[in-house]
């Protein structure tokens, strides 16, 4: 229960807490079957919890097995769509173009971004704050860093 309140912030505690709830579900499951054996002797109940747990386990896991292949592969980690930043970035005013964009996760829970936002404020530094705020609070982004072109650039080869 300790686990369970910080299970979406942390992967590592998400993995502490199913592994956890996995004992639980054993222990369970332990003494339903035995409980079953003890009063009919229906010995096949054994078998029948065993891959009962095993189901829940791994339907359970899944989501963590996908999570930490993405974070080992230093994908964009789940619920942040990088099609949504480039668009909320592309809101900002002034923001005319969104190339570069790259997001991924630093850490279990720290996730990193870069882009190059093309824009025509002359507050660059304000646009910073910006879209600094935007990626933290909307994206739980805290960790970003931006290149400000007020256009095409000749060494920019995406630009
Ligand atoms: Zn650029």
């Amino acid at each position: 229960l300790l686990f369970m309140k910080d299970q979406h912030k942390d992967l590592n505690v998400r993995g502490a807490y199913l592994h956890m709830m996995a004992d639980a579900a054993v222990s369970l499951g332990v003494v339903v079957a035995g409980a079953v054996i003890l009063l009919t002797g229906w010995a096949v109940i054994d078998a029948l919890v065993s891959l009962g747990i095993v189901a829940v386990i791994m339907i359970g896991t899944w989501g963590l097995l996908k999570d930490s292949v993405n974070l080992a592969l230093d994908a964009a980690p789940n619920g942040v769509e990088v099609g949504q930043v480039r668009d909320a970035f592309l809101a900002l005013p002034g923001v005319s173009a969104v190339h570069d964009l790259h997001i991924w996760g630093l850490s279990t829970t720290d996730t990193a971004l870069t882009a190059h936002l093309v824009h025509d404020r002359p507050d660059a530094d304000a646009l910073l704050a910006e879209a600094q705020g935007l990626a933290r609070s909307r994206f739980g982004v805290s960790h970003t860093t931006f290149q400000l072109e007020s256009g095409a650039l000749p060494d920019c080869p995406t630009c």
